[in-house]
């Protein structure tokens, strides 16, 4: 699975975050999402499907 974000996107909200705090973190000053990898191991990627499905912002792509 490769996990693209997009920070101009996103609007900091942090539900990634609490989906896969393994892959996506969120800056310290402003919330915007860092993503901390583009190829998540196969135990996590259902945690990164539901990080896209609950981004209100559609910040987040992947392709399995
Ligand atoms: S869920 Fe979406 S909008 Fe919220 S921090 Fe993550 S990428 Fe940004």
């Amino acid at each position: 699975m490769k996990v693209t974000i997009d920070q101009d996107k996103c609007i900091g909200s942090g539900q990634c975050v609490m989906a896969a705090d393994r892959v996506f973190d969120q800056r310290e000053e402003d919330g915007i999402v860092v993503l901390l990898d583009e190829d998540p191991s196969s135990e996590q990627a259902d945690d990164v499907r539901h990080a896209v499905e609950v981004c209100p912002a559609l910040a987040i792509t992947i392709e399995e």
